[in-house]
């Protein structure tokens, strides 16, 4: 059987491979035969079958296109989040306009003045297309952008803990998913963590306490990601302030979530705003362009100019430094900022967290009334509640409308994953036997992708 093998090079040289040669790269052609053949050998090896054998040499030619194809395939790409998770870390988190889109792409085939001072002609700064907007915006004197809040928060604890104590209250010894631990960032900063108060309690006293000539720097973590309730104390940065200049130590918060508008104006949960941070006299203040900001990955930085220049100065931005991608977009959704009284319905995040119950059921209702067209589904529609995500507003509960789908002949796990590989995935959830769609964190167009995706269900019958 072994030798109805065809041989590599009269393989390459054979007319149905005459399309995939003009088509794909010699060496990867040839590559892709040698593991094609190999495979045919195994399984002469395994004992199939002469007619198994004969009908993969036959099919030579069309696993070799298929494996091709396959490597040029799309890979990260659109999806349809229809969880009603606003901020998804695994679909993206936060979503940039798409307006903004075409800003970005004119600066990605074109050389930009990235580090180049126009009016001087001289070498200049990446760091100073952001520096203006975001202390007309925060309040802040001076701001750096590395490329994620974790690593702002490494570059801090570097910069001014190094080698010295950082003292951080218990309550506010965080993990972020995706295994980042404020404990662990100490370690890696070379900083010694020291821990004061109680889980539940802690007082200013426990901070004065624990001050020594080895102290590098009081911190502050907003608990993003969870909430104590009950006999609870913890003291507020406008207390720790007078205690940090009392003892010329650097006060610094992460804020994790960065939120830049007050939410409870939109009926949700007070969530501290970075202004207030800087109101209440924080020296240097961290968090995520891609939370609650609605931005790109991005870490923040902010704070007196002093200790702002301190950060520039760490040879550590070197390897933290973020991508002109990433500036012109961060620019461009800041700029949306300036307008107070719009920036909720133009930055998407902000659009979808602030979405009225009433809206959410209008697209309930039409999605329900395009997709039940198609005669085999049956689709009620339940209050239900979204999620905020990203590890942000772990308490909010967003009232919502959901679709719960049902296929007569389709059971909810096989639609979940038909959904899934459709040619622009789409994501939804199972809960109590259900498909379900939340539509609050679909966009415009997405209802039809929907309908395309259910009504291919039809034609496979
Ligand atoms: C999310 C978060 C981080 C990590 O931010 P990334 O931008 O994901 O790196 C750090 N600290 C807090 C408090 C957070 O909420």
């Amino acid at each position: 059987m072994y030798r109805m093998i065809p041989k590599v090079d009269e393989l390459l040289k054979s007319d149905p491979l005459i399309p995939l040669k003009k088509e794909y790269p010699a060496d990867l052609l040839h590559k892709e035969v040698c593991f094609v053949l190999e495979k045919i050998r195994e399984k002469i090896q395994s004992g199939e079958s002469a007619e198994n054998i004969s009908m993969a040499i036959s099919n030579i030619s069309s696993d070799l296109e298929t494996r091709l194809k396959n490597k040029f395939r799309n890979r990260l790409k659109r999806v349809i989040n229809g969880t009603g998770t606003v901020i998804h870390t695994n679909l993206g988190r936060s979503l940039v306009p798409q307006e903004l889109s075409e800003k970005v792409s004119d600066i990605l085939g074109t050389y930009s003045n990235l580090e180049y001072d126009l009016e001087n002609g001289k070498r200049g700064s990446r760091y100073s297309h952001l520096e203006e907007i975001l202390c007309d915006i925060t309040g802040a004197e001076d701001a750096i952008v590395v490329n994620n809040n974790a690593a702002a928060v490494l570059l801090v604890l570097s910069t001014f803990a190094k080698g010295k104590e950082v003292i951080i209250s218990r309550g506010e010894l965080i993990e972020i998913g995706g295994s980042f631990r404020i404990p662990d960032v100490m370690e890696y900063g070379g900083c010694t963590l020291k821990e004061v108060g109680t889980t539940n309690k802690t007082h200013l006293k426990d901070y004065a306490n624990a001050i020594t000539e080895d102290t590098g720097a009081i911190m502050k973590v907003h608990t993003s990601n969870y909430r104590i309730f009950g006999f609870t104390e913890e003291v507020l940065a406008s207390e720790l302030r007078a205690l940090a200049t009392e003892h010329g130590i650097p006060l610094i918060e992460d804020l994790g979530s960065g939120i830049l508008i007050n939410l409870e104006e939109y009926g949700l949960t007070h969530e501290p705003t970075v202004q207030e941070s800087i109101q209440n006299g924080i020296d240097v203040v961290t968090f995520s362009g891609d939370k609650l900001l609605g931005g790109p990955q991005a870490g923040i930085i902010v704070g007196k100019k002093d200790y702002i220049q301190k950060l520039k100065q760490n040879q550590l931005t070197r390897a933290l430094r973020v991508d002109k991608i990433t500036i012109k977009l961060l620019e461009e959704i800041l700029k949306l900022y300036y307008h107070r009284d719009k920036v909720v319905k133009d930055v998407p995040t902000l659009h979808m967290l602030t979405l009225e119950k009433c809206e959410v059921r209008e697209r309930a209702e039409k999605l329900k009334h395009r997709l039940e067209s198609l005669g085999s589904l049956e689709i009620t529609i339940e209050e239900s509640y979204s999620e905020v995500g990203g590890g942000s507003l772990p308490t909010e509960k967003l009232p919502t409308y959901v679709l719960l789908i049902r296929h007569k002949d389709i059971s909810e796990q096989a639609l979940d994953r038909k959904m899934r590989s459709y040619i622009i995935p789409i994501v939804g959830r199972i809960h109590n036997g259900q498909y379900i769609i939340d539509p609050r964190t679909l966009l415009a167009g997405d209802d039809e992708v929907i309908y395309e995706a259910f009504s291919s269900l039809e034609e496979v019958k």
